[in-house]
């Protein structure tokens, strides 16, 4: 048995996630999920990063955007618009099915964590799903135009501006979810997903005593990297590091990453970068192919990721 714990924020996560429990029992996979883009929207509370992940690996999602619901159209949002309604966060017609379950659910005073498990059953997942925490915590980006509300930044205006700083609401005070902690301690492997590491990990990271959780199991933490060849596969991971003055590369993430993990998971097409990682950060690094472009490769990438690690340990 080789529990996995992956720490996960939205596409490029649930990829991962999805090659992984293909190669190791579901039962032995915790996806421990970023909350900080989470939102109300029209009375509704939204997780984009939980429903990516649950989409994802019930084999429901959208291919082509890789969030929301395949089929789904958005005759609820163009009425919404008609109103005169919020309609600039697309919510598709069947996705809304489970921000009203949630909402209603919340509402009744239960945890998010315990929805997630009960919405995960139903999809019959058998791997574990939980937010990192079941407090709010909400990102805020400092840009120019002043402090703006993650999904205000991200969606409404485009990621188009230059990240200055950033701050997880909540963050001092929220407390790990129920199975956190446990499955952090208690996993063979933790995997840093290709997630982004200023906007998906570094929130989750915030979360009190899960970043020290992590350091302190260095040794049998892998990092992948979310940048190939000195981009973002998609969303602005590279803007970021350019802005907040990180080298605009995988050895930028490598940099950041360094105090968290043993492993670091480098793209072939940055093979030269490699060295100089292992010097600067002291990670070890393995190289291979990591853009998930099907499920041969997710698979791949996953068992690779689990062997380095576990090699490494
Ligand atoms: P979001 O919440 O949907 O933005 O999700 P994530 O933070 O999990 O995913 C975005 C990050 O995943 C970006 O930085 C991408 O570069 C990275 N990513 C997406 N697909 C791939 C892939 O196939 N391979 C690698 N290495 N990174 C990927
Ligand atoms: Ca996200």
């Amino acid at each position: 048995m080789t529990r996995v714990a992956v720490l996960a924020g939205g596409v490029g996560a649930a990829r991962f996630l999805d090659g992984l429990v293909r190669v190791v029992p579901p039962s032995d996979v915790t996806a421990i999920v970023n909350v900080g883009d989470d939102m109300e929207w029209a009375g509704l509370h939204i997780s984009p990063d939980l429903d990516t992940i649950t989409y994802t690996l019930s084999d429901l999602v959208n291919p082509e955007t890789g969030w929301g619901l395949r089929g789904e159209s958005r005759r609820t949002l163009d009425r919404l618009s008609e109103l005169g309604g919020p309609d600039w966060f697309m919510i598709g017609d069947l996705d809304l099915a489970t921000h009203l379950y949630r909402t209603h659910r919340l509402s009744a005073g239960d945890t998010l964590s315990d929805i997630t498990r009960d919405l995960t059953a139903r999809l019959g997942l058998e791997c574990v799903i939980t937010p990192v925490t079941d407090d709010r915590l909400r990102t805020v980006v400092c840009a120019d135009a002043g402090e703006l509300a993650f999904q205000d930044y991200f969606v409404r205006r485009r990621a188009s501006d230059a990240v200055h700083s950033l701050r997880f609401d909540g963050a001092e005070s929220a407390q790990p979810a129920p199975f956190v902690r446990d499955a952090l301690a208690s996993a063979d492997a933790i995997v840093i997903a290709p997630s982004n590491p200023f906007l998906s990990i570094d929130p989750l990271l915030s979360v009190s005593g899960v970043r020290e959780l992590v350091r302190s199991s260095k040794h049998k933490v892998a990092a992948v990297s979310p940048i190939i060849g000195g981009q973002a596969v998609k969303g602005p991971a590279a803007d970021i590091l350019q802005s907040l003055g990180h080298d605009v590369s995988a050895l930028g993430v490598a940099r950041i990453y360094a105090e968290l993990a043993n492993v670091f998971i480098l793209d072939q097409e940055d093979a030269s970068l490699a060295p100089a990682i292992e010097t600067e950060t002291g990670m070890r690094v393995v190289v291979m192919p990591t853009l998930m472009i099907d499920v041969d490769a997710k698979m791949a990438l996953a068992s690779g990721t689990l062997k380095a690690v576990l090699d490494a340990a």
